[in-house]
Parts: C-alpha cells; sequence; structure tokens
C-alpha cells in the first residue's frame, strides 16, 4: 500500500490534471458495460473513480472493499453538486485490492432502514456512515472547545476514581465486587461529585473533567447507563459569577461548533414560575402555549373532588378542536393520568360556543369569565387538568410538549437556552419522608436555613439547571461547606448517624479542614451533542451505546460469568434472568 496523495473530500477543479493516489471503501460500484463508476470513501468525503477497462481485479470488487486507485483528475461530464468533489473524477490507471470485505448487513449510506439493532451489532460499519461519523465529529468539537474555553481561565482538568463508593445524585449504583475483600463492592459514580468538592478542599479552586459517569436508571431516549459529563467546580465564587461562567461555556461551544450566536446573559426562571407557566422545570421555550391558572373554577357547582383540589390548570390547543377525536382525547388523557390527576376534562370552542359534558357545572357567568381568561377562538380547545399542584401542572407540561412538537411549533434550527433557579431543597418522598431535589451537598439558600427543622420543603436550595430547547442539559449548585449543616441534611433524609458515619465520613471530616465556600455544575455531554447535531436518540451521539434494554447487541455485554470467576469473587447467583 502506497501512501496517498489526497484524501477523498478533497480534489476540486483546481486539481485537474495532477496523478493522484486515493485510498478508501467501495461506497457504491456501478458498472455501465464499457466503463465502471466507483464512489470511493473515507471520512472526509466521496471521490468519483471512472475504471475505462475492467480487469479481473476490478470484477472482483465488491461493496466495502478497501481499494487504492493511481489515476488523473478530470473534469466530470455530468457534475454532482451535492458532493463538494462533484465536480471532478478521476480516471484510473491502476486498482489495487488491499482488504476485502464480507457483504455488510446493511447498505452503508446515510439513509438506512436497518434495525437499530443491527446497526448496534455492527456499530463498527454502521459507525461508517457519514452522518454517524459527523455526530462524533460535533461531540469531539465539544471537548475541544470546553478545553479552549476553560484552559484560559485557569482551570485543572483532573481525573477521579471510577472504583469507588457511591456518590448519591438520586439513582441506583452499579456495582462491582471486590476480589480481594470478599462481600464488599465499590460503586461506579453517579459523578464525581463528591471528589470534586474534596478537590476544591485541597485547594485547586478551578477543576473541570470530561467523565463517564454510571447511573442505574430505566432508559429513555436522551438516557444512558454510561454517560458523559463536562464536570466543573470552583471555589470563592457566587451563584451568579458561576452562572455567567457556565453560560460563557457554552455560548463559546454554540459558537465554536454550530457557529450560532447564543444572545447572554441567559434568562434566570425560577422554578416556580416554571411549573406554572410550563408545566415543567425543564420548559422547551421555544414555543409559548403556556399554561392558565384556573382556580377560580373551584367556585363551580362542581363535584368536590374538582372543587377541593389543590389545583386546577388549564392549556388552550390553537385550532385543533376538531382534530382532536375521542381516541385522540382518550390518548391524552392516558399521558395525563400518569401524573395522578384527579380528572382530565375537555372544552370545545366551536360555532362560537363552548362545548363539553363539563361545562353543566359552570354558570354562565363562570362561563364568560372561562372565556375570558383562556382566551379562546374558533376550533380552539381548552384542556383541564385537577388534582395536586404539582400533577396537574406536569400532567398539562407534558401534553404542552406533544403538541409542541406535533403542531410543529418549534422553527427549525432555533435554540433557546435558560437557567432554571431556586429548586426547592427537598421533595416528599411519597413515605412521610424527604429526597433531595438536587443531591444532598446542595447548599440551602441562607435565609431558608431556619426552616430547616420545622418545615424543609419550605426550604429552597443555591441550585440551577441549564435548560436548552426542552433538555436538562445542565445541573449544579452551591454546596455546603459546613460540616453541621450537611449532616443536618442527611438526618433530614433519614440518614442515621451510623450510616452518615459509613457512607460519607471521610467527607464530613473533610469539611471541617477549612473548607472553601464552591459550586459548579455537570453538563451532559451526549444531550449538548444531540442538541447540537439535531437529534432525538442519544445512542446517535455516543459511539458505542447500549440499546433501551441497557445490553450492548454487539459485545452481548452484560453476560453471565464463570463459576470459576464467581468462586474467585465469593458471589453465588441466586436467580438468573435468560
Ligand atoms: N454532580 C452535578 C453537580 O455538579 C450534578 C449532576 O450530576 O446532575 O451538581
Amino acid at each position: 500500500m502506497k501512501n496517498r496523495t489526497h484524501n477523498n473530500g478533497e480534489l476540486r477543479i483546481s486539481d485537474i490534471g495532477k496523478n493522484v493516489h486515493l485510498i478508501g471503501w467501495v461506497a457504491k460500484k456501478r458498472n455501465l458495460g464499457s466503463i465502471v463508476f466507483i464512489d470511493l470513501r473515507d471520512r472526509y468525503g466521496y471521490t468519483q473513480i471512472l475504471i475505462n477497462e475492467e480487469n479481473d481485479v476490478v470484477k472482483s470488487i465488491k461493496s466495502e472493499y478497501l481499494i487504492e486507485v493511481d489515476g488523473v483528475v478530470e473534469k466530470r461530464s455530468a457534475p454532482n453538486p451535492s458532493l463538494p468533489t462533484g465536480e471532478i473524477e478521476v480516471v484510473a490507471k491502476v486498482i489495487n485490492i488491499i482488504n476485502t470485505s464480507k457483504q455488510p448487513p446493511f447498505l452503508i449510506q446515510d439513509d438506512t432502514d436497518a434495525l437499530e439493532d443491527t446497526r448496534l451489532k455492527y456499530r463498527y460499519l454502521d459507525l461508517r456512515r457519514p452522518k454517524m461519523q459527523n455526530y462524533l465529529f460535533i461531540r469531539h468539537q465539544i471537548c475541544k472547545a470546553t478545553r479552549s474555553y476553560l484552559e484560559p481561565l485557569d482551570f485543572v482538568e483532573i481525573e477521579t476514581p471510577v472504583l469507588t463508593l457511591s456518590s448519591p445524585e438520586g439513582a441506583r449504583d452499579y456495582l462491582v465486587p471486590s476480589r480481594i475483600k470478599k462481600g464488599s463492592f465499590y460503586a461506579l459514580p453517579q459523578s464525581p461529585q463528591i471528589f470534586k468538592q474534596l478537590l476544591m478542599v485541597s485547594g485547586f479552586e478551578r477543576y473541570f473533567q470530561i467523565v463517564r459517569c454510571f447511573r442505574d436508571e430505566d432508559l429513555r431516549a436522551d438516557r444512558q447507563p454510561d454517560f458523559t459529563q463536562i464536570d466543573i467546580e470552583t471555589s470563592f465564587l457566587s451563584q451568579d459569577e458561576i452562572l455567567s461562567l457556565l453560560e460563557g461555556l457554552i455560548a463559546h461551544i454554540f459558537k465554536e461548533v454550530i457557529h450560532y450566536e447564543v444572545k447572554l446573559p441567559l434568562r434566570r426562571l425560577p422554578y416556580k414560575e416554571a411549573i406554572a407557566r410550563f408545566g415543567s422545570d425543564k420548559p422547551d421555550t421555544r414555543f409559548a402555549m403556556e399554561l392558565i391558572d384556573l382556580d377560580f373554577l373551584k367556585n363551580s357547582d362542581s363535584p368536590d373532588a374538582f372543587k377541593n383540589s389543590e389545583s386546577i390548570v388549564g392549556l388552550v390547543i390553537k385550532n385543533q378542536a376538531n382534530n382532536i377525536s375521542r381516541k385522540v382525547l382518550d390518548e391524552l388523557n392516558l399521558t395525563a393520568r400518569k401524573f395522578n390527576i384527579h380528572s382530565f376534562i375537555a372544552i370545545k370552542y366551536l360555532n362560537q360556543t363552548l362545548e363539553g359534558s363539563f361545562l353543566k357545572y359552570f354558570n354562565d357567568d363562570l362561563q364568560k369569565e372561562l372565556l375570558n381568561k383562556v382566551n379562546m377562538e374558533e376550533n380552539d380547545i381548552l384542556l383541564l387538568a385537577n388534582g395536586k399542584y404539582r400533577d396537574a401542572h406536569f400532567a398539562l407540561g407534558a401534553i404542552r410538549s406533544l403538541y409542541g412538537k406535533k403542531l410543529n411549533l418549534i422553527p427549525q434550527g432555533s435554540h433557546d437556552l435558560l437557567y432554571i433557579i431556586d429548586f426547592p431543597l427537598f421533595q416528599e418522598d411519597g413515605n412521610g419522608g424527604y429526597v433531595s431535589e438536587h443531591h444532598p451537598f446542595t447548599r440551602p439558600r441562607d435565609e431558608d436555613l431556619k426552616y430547616l427543622d420545622s418545615d424543609p420543603l419550605k426550604v429552597y436550595g443555591s441550585c440551577y439547571d441549564m435548560v436548552i430547547d426542552g433538555y436538562e442539559t445542565l445541573s449544579g449548585s452551591l454546596r455546603i461547606y459546613d460540616q453541621n449543616v450537611q449532616k443536618k441534611i442527611f438526618e433530614i433524609l433519614g440518614l442515621s448517624d451510623e450510616q452518615v458515619r459509613a457512607k460519607f465520613g471521610y467527607f464530613i471530616d473533610a469539611l471541617q479542614y477549612g473548607t472553601p465556600p464552591h459550586g459548579g455544575g455537570a453538563f451532559g455531554l451526549d444531550r449538548l451533542t444531540m442538541i447540537l447535531s439535531g437529534t432525538e436518540n442519544i445512542r446517535d451521539v455516543i459511539a458505542f451505546p447500549k440499546n433501551l434494554s441497557a445490553t450492548c447487541p454487539m459485545t452481548n455485554a452484560p453476560m453471565p460469568v464463570d463459576d470459576a470467576q464467581l468462586e474467585e469473587l465469593g458471589i453465588k447467583v441466586i436467580k438468573k434472568e435468560d
């Protein structure tokens, strides 16, 4: 094999007459009788090869063979404007096969109808598709832009352990058994949270890491068991200073990677307002369609379950009354009911009148007030949900997102970035206890410290999320740096002194050595890559992802292991899944 003179995306009209040597995979071979065309592919693009004489070597060439071509660049008689090399072709003098290929299980081209599991099984072939390569190039550009932004600001890139103790971020841990200490387990980090805080105790002041995190959760289109964070921590900065640093980074990334100008500062929407207006703590704000507070309907003659509910909220979908059939309403009802609401009601506005069986409970005045409030026009439909405040709002928030997409309300190529701030520190766990809304290391707002003992749900945290196009893309907070407050939080979360000692003793100890005030956050690299690449499938932006059953169809991981290996680890499997 000779070195190539050019790659396959490089040759232009100005190269006509040059002798070149190209290497690439055979994307397509077309035999037109007296001449043969080959589209040669590498990561840089395609070049058309023209062969005037078909010898035995050329005859034997098939798709995905790796070949080398000696030839001369000539002007194409039928240019292809969709290819950067479309004005030229290389007329072959000598062709050699470097390596043959089995017939691939699917055509290697951008548009494929191959099943995703087949693509994942042959991922190395799937990744030959230019579209897939582009996703990974974008991912690489994001990492590069991250480093070029943080480096001049004195950030240090430091690695933290993968075999460690549990770091609570609200998910189940992946565990790794220890051979040396049988019966003991490492946990794979859900994030480097505690370690990065310890690096602040050590005095590094500014840390970052592009780091793999592991969470054993139910998978969704935007979730993977192992995923990557751009993890950041700083000392001595206020929340506002941290927010401007993080938005500066994201604006730099958007500019470098997709040449998109993000307007700074990002707006900051309090959590309460996000729920009230959009029914979500990660609203897609690229379209309007806001929720409407309809608590005044509690004054109706409606059944008790309606009028006594904590919250009644509405959502108007414009110009859809005629399209939303009984069947569609049943589907929407199912979506809404996942949020434990009391009832889901539809009222249409047709022929200038409100229509719907529930209207019998609203007298004329109330109906007028309703029309006034929701501002309905012909063919609009109003959906009502009632129940607990959060449930009713989240239910309609889910329908809002659905219809934003369905009605194409999102302008193509547009992005909207904002911060959600002022989250509650805790949520009820449904069993009379509390769980952290963010994580246990989030600092309560100073003004709310007084409620820690009496009413934890009244305490708000100094924490923030960055939401981009409806995705939670960053989450972060100021951290507790006082060991007594930290102990108190663990206590509210229901951990006994012994549990705190066993799980976090080393951390509580560290907080006693002059810990600086600190805070930071972590961007989800996978989600960010999805947004910048315009795909809605997280697996597209990960080289070797797992499928929705958390399995890798290529390696077949996870797999059972030999009895001898189990023995060595002191483990006995009591139940095997097929
Ligand atoms: N550990 C992150 C933080 O900086 C948050 C996260 O992983 O979601 O707060």
